[in-house]
């Protein structure tokens, strides 16, 4: 696949650039989001202008308005996808397309302006050409790159507003150590929801989030690291952990299942992805729904042997233990079962590039010359 056209996008790079031992030292421990390479991409609308105003410069703070309406109504969305550095030395990005398409969809339900694909591209393949450097060579650690947009246009008025920033930004990251994947434990939440039918439940808005924390914080009082969403009408469907989708590994490790797209969960790249690649290694593939009941009566009668998160940040994460008001139980035998484990070295040896891409998947960025 060839790099689409940056020539859109300014290109004025940092006068200050960290030196290269800098950079090493940032990067033997990111963390995850804590350390920003030395650039950024900003790109402005206003209903006047359209998009306009492209431009690749040091990584720096805004200038806002107090007044600016993201700070009074929310107006904020955003994406998370990751460049990966390849056997060769190269860079590649994991499906930007279906970012920028995602972004667009999230941006409509916010009634946002959308950003034409390939100006979501170019500012992706702009920021990764100029940050080569920052993506990392160390077993497991990536880029991660974090587009969003803010309502910037300064007036208190209630309306969508009339001018708005896009930025992309990007950080060093090790999500987890090679070798140990770490189970994690469940809080079924019932008091409180994420998405409603009709909501904002399938757009990727920041508001979703502040929404979330309260539950978040319950969860981790019950011991858990992470909660489950279950439907906002009946409080029985199970839809999603935190910010990843799930699935369920049924008929002695056969067949997979994972809650239907029913416009109150968030449509994950990996979550598709793995729909994709789970029938060549033999697995048969199912998107439906799940009670809550059922998943604990499947795993206590052994028809449920796995359960996983997936998503960009995290890749996957097995669900060892779940709790709920009712009654709390495991997933097998609490540990990372071996499809979770076969469906995660699949999907990271291809974003590696360490298999085949037979998809397409992989976009190559070189370095800035
Ligand atoms: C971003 C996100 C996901 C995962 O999406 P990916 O594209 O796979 O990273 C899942 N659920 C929620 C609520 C999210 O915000």
């Amino acid at each position: 696949m060839t790099t689409a056209s940056t020539s859109r996008i300014d290109r004025q790079l940092s006068s200050s650039p960290r030196s290269q031992a800098e950079r090493a030292a940032l990067m033997a421990d990111p963390g995850f989001g804590r350390v920003h390479t030395d650039h950024m991409v900003a790109i402005r609308w206003t209903v006047d202008q359209g998009w306009h105003d492209a431009r690749l410069t040091a990584y720096q703070p805004l200038q806002l308005d107090p007044a600016a309406m993201v700070l009074h109504y929310g107006q904020a969305i955003f994406e998370g996808l990751k460049a990966y550095r390849q056997p060769d030395g190269g860079v590649a990005v994991f499906r930007p397309e279906e970012n920028a398409a995602r972004f667009n969809r999230s941006a409509h339900r916010l009634a946002m302006p959308e950003l034409p694909h390939e100006l979501f591209l170019a500012a992706v393949d702009e920021l990764v050409a100029a940050d080569h450097a920052w993506v990392p060579t160390a077993e497991g650690q990536s880029l991660y790159l974090r587009p969003f947009m803010i309502a910037t246009e300064a007036q208190v008025g209630m309306r969508p507003a009339f001018e708005y920033l896009f930025l992309l930004i990007a950080f060093p990251v090790t999500p987890f150590f090679p070798g140990e994947v770490k189970p994690v434990t469940v809080w079924l939440s019932d008091e409180y929801v994420r998405a409603a039918v009709g909501g904002t439940g399938e757009a990727k808005c920041a508001g979703n989030y502040a929404g979330s924390l309260l539950a978040q914080r319950q969860a981790a009082e019950q011991g858990c690291d992470q909660v489950v969403w279950l439907d906002a009408v009946e409080r029985r469907w199970v839809e999603e952990m935190g910010g990843m989708n799930l699935f369920f590994v049924l008929d002695g490790g056969k067949r997979l299942l994972t809650p239907a797209l029913t416009g109150t969960l968030l449509p994950g790249v990996v979550r598709d992805s793995l729909l994709t690649l789970a029938p060549s290694l033999g697995l048969t593939v199912e998107q439906g729904r799940i009670s809550k009941d059922d998943w604990r009566k499947g795993c206590e009668d052994g028809s449920i042997g796995e359960v996983f998160a997936c998503g960009t940040a995290a890749v996957i994460a097995p669900v060892g233990h779940a709790k709920s008001a009712t009654g709390n139980w495991s997933v097998g035998d609490g540990s990372a079962g071996p499809v979770t484990m076969r469906l995660r070295a699949a999907l990271l040896d291809l974003q590696y590039g360490r298999a085949a891409d037979p998809y397409g998947w992989l976009r190559p960025v070189q370095p800035a010359s």
